[in-house]
Parts: structure tokens; C-alpha cells; sequence
């Protein structure tokens, strides 16, 4: 039987590599709907080859031969929909109602959309342990954890890269373009992520979203620089023995493991020759010139609505470095003047987050750079 899905963020670089994924296999997969920010020329070739029932835009219009939703109204419908795996593959916040709304109501749901684990982990706590992770860091240790019992999990390790500017000298970092930001020495990703980053303050949201995924407190979860990125993930046990995850750099893998799940496909992606492999290093992160790092892992230790201030605060500078507006050190400075200045109560509701971030936005778009 073909398995049905949801694919929130289709046109974005995680729903358009889980679409080559499932055009290769038609009697794997059916698409009922694809969801975007807006229409796009993409996104009609994607309704064109994958005809889905639905299309989910957040900026309404209308499309020929589809049901378009939208709005919250949309939201609510789009989450009702009879899909065996939804796959939230939005970029930022905008996914937060989405995942919300799918583990209240119970779905079955593949997410990348690390900044809504980020943002509704203090009021959906529980939830989290349904969820199928995309996020390659998360997918590698969700199968790592698969043989293993939680109560012999002592340390989890998240891998990374490094990021572009590993070797750079800090006293250049203010003149870091955001064409320079953008090429990732290993991953090829959306954006905003790939700022992310850059910055690794991704790595810091990472943390954080392991911290909520696999319920392990912060002391217990771990950095790792690791520039060759082949090993993801790495899972330490109470005895000493340590297990590693290991695949090429590409996201593929931890989307083909999340289409097939429970089951396994050999999907054509390149398998790792480990002859080829002539060293495999591992460094401690260099908080001094990654600041961010530090202060997202802090965020998420005072828990509360802080690791929401962190999300939105970095969504908004990013934003204003990739329009231009703003320097690669100012995004440092938006983050921790945010994170200073903005005052909430823990949330407790949907509601309580989406005031935060609507009220975190206006604190962290009002900061002079
Ligand atoms: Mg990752």
C-alpha cells in the first residue's frame, strides 16, 4: 500500500530533496498535499508533477485544479488531512503552529523544523519522543538509540562541522559577506540554516532540540567540531562504550530513513568507502569566536520562554544579514541585547508562544546595528 503524505515547506531545500525521494518511487509514496509561503513557479511544476488534493499557502491566491488553504482556518484543516506521514520541512517559525497542531492531535511527523521543537518544548514536552527527526544530527542518534535502553544512555554527542569560518581569524569575522556566510563547506541547505551555521548557533538550536527529543538533560548532551562531517551522531553509554553513526554528507539519509520507516531503502545515495576515509578529527568548539554556541545552550538551560527569545531573535537578524541591512557581528549583537531586554512569563499555551514571538519580533527588529 502506498504510504500518503504531507509535505509542509515543499519548495524550501528539505521538502524538494524529500520530493526527489518520492518521484523515484511512485509505488512507495502518494502526495495529498504541499504546502509553500507563497505560489512560486516551483511550486506549480511540483502541484503539476506530484498533483496533490491540497496546497497550503500562507499567502492565499488561487490555483487551478487544487484545494488551496490557508490562514489558521487552513492549519487546522491541513492537520486533519488522512496523510499516513506528515513532514514539516518549513524554515523557522512560520512551522510552529504546524507542529503544534500535529502532536495535539496525534500525527505521525518527520520534522526539520528544529525551531519549533525550540519553541514549544516547554509546553509540549512529552509529545516530542513521537516525532521522526530530519535533522541529520537527530536522525543519526534516534537510530543510534534504536537498540539501546534509555537508562544506559550517559552522554549523547552532536556533531559539527564548523562551518565555514572554523579557520578563520576572528578579527576578520566583521567583514564576513553574505555570500562568504553562505557556502557551507559540507552541507548544501536552505538559507537561513546555512547562517545558521555559520554562526553555530544552528549547532546551539540543535542542543536544545536534542535536549526536548530524546529528554536528556544539558549536561549530558555534548559538541563536538567534527570538520569531515561523517560521523553525525554519537551515543555514549554508562559503561564507556561509545556508538557512532556514520554516512555520507547529505540529507538524503535522514530522509529516506523517515519516508521508510520502520522499514529501509537502498534510495541510490553514495555509500561511505571507508578506505577512502584517511582521518576522521574531533575538536572542542571555540566559544570565544562562537559565541553564540554558549549563549543558545544557556538559553535553553533557563528554559521558560528563553529558548523562544533565542529563535526569534536569530530569525530576525539573520533575515537582516541576508537583506544587506546588517553585519555578520551584529547578528551576535541582536541575539544577546534580545535575549537581555525581553521579559515573559513561561509559557504555558500556543497562545503564550505566539505572543512571544510576535512581541520578540518587534524587541529584536527595534535594535540599532
Ligand atoms: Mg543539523
Amino acid at each position: 500500500m502506498k504510504k500518503s503524505l504531507a509535505i509542509l515547506g515543499s519548495t524550501g531545500s528539505v521538502g524538494s530533496q524529500v520530493l526527489d525521494i518520492v518521484e523515484k518511487f511512485p509505488e512507495n509514496f502518494e502526495v495529498l498535499l504541499l504546502s509553500a509561503s507563497k505560489v512560486s513557479e516551483k511550486l506549480l511544476k511540483q502541484i503539476e508533477k506530484f498533483k496533490p488534493k491540497y496546497v497550503y499557502l500562507k499567502n492565499p491566491s488561487k490555483i487551478d485544479g487544487v484545494n488551496v488553504l490557508s490562514g489558521k482556518e487552513g492549519i487546522i484543516e491541513t492537520i486533519h488531512i488522512e496523510a499516513d506521514l506528515f513532514i514539516n520541512a518549513v524554515s523557522g517559525i512560520d512551522g510552529v503552529e504546524f507542529t503544534y497542531y500535529l502532536l495535539k492531535n496525534n500525527k505521525t511527523l518527520a520534522t526539520a523544523n528544529k525551531e519549533a521543537i525550540v519553541c514549544l518544548g516547554e509546553i509540549l514536552g512529552d509529545k516530542f519522543k513521537e516525532i521522526i527527526p530530519l535533522d541529520s544530527e537527530h536522525s543519526a542518534i534516534y537510530q543510534t538509540l534504536e537498540n539501546i535502553k534509555s537508562e544506559y544512555v550517559e552522554n549523547i554527542y552532536l556533531t559539527s562541522s564548523g562551518g565555514p569560518f572554523l579557520n578563520k581569524d576572528f578579527s576578520e569575522f566583521k567583514n564576513i559577506t553574505v555570500e562568504e556566510a553562505l557556502n557551507h563547506p559540507k552541507w548544501s541547505m536552505g538559507k537561513k540554516i546555512t547562517i545558521d551555521s555559520a554562526t553555530l548557533l544552528n549547532k546551539g538550536l540543535e542542543v536544545i532540540e536534542a535536549h526536548y527529543l530524546f529528554n536528556i538533560s544539558y549536561d549530558n548532551l555534548k559538541v563536538v567540531i567534527h570538520p569531515q562531517s561523517i560521523i553525525h551522531g554519537l551515543v555514549e553509554l554508562t559503561d564507556g562504550n561509545i556508538c557512532a553513526h556514520l554516512s555520507d554528507t547529505d540529507m538524503r539519509f535522514p530522509i529516506s530513513y523517515a519516508l521508510f520507516y520502520p522499514e529501509r531503502k537502498d534510495v541510490g545515495l553514495k555509500k561511505l568507502n571507508l578506505f577512502e576515509l584517511r582521518k576522521l578529527e574531533f575538536f572542542e568548539p571555540d566559544t570565544k569566536k562562537f559565541p553564540l554556541l554558549k549563549v543558545a545552550i544557556e538559553a535553553g538551560k533557563q528554559g521558560e520562554a528563553y529558548p523562544i527569545i533565542l529563535t526569534v531573535a536569530d530569525e530576525i537578524a539573520v533575515h537582516k544579514f541576508l537583506e544587506g541591512k546588517i553585519g555578520f557581528l551584529d547578528i551576535y549583537k541582536i541575539i544577546e541585547e534580545t535575549l537581555n531586554k525581553a521579559k515573559f512569563e513561561k509559557p504555558k499555551t500556543l497562545e503564550d508562544v505566539l505572543d512571544i514571538i510576535e512581541k520578540t519580533k518587534e524587541i529584536a527588529g527595534g535594535i540599532a546595528c
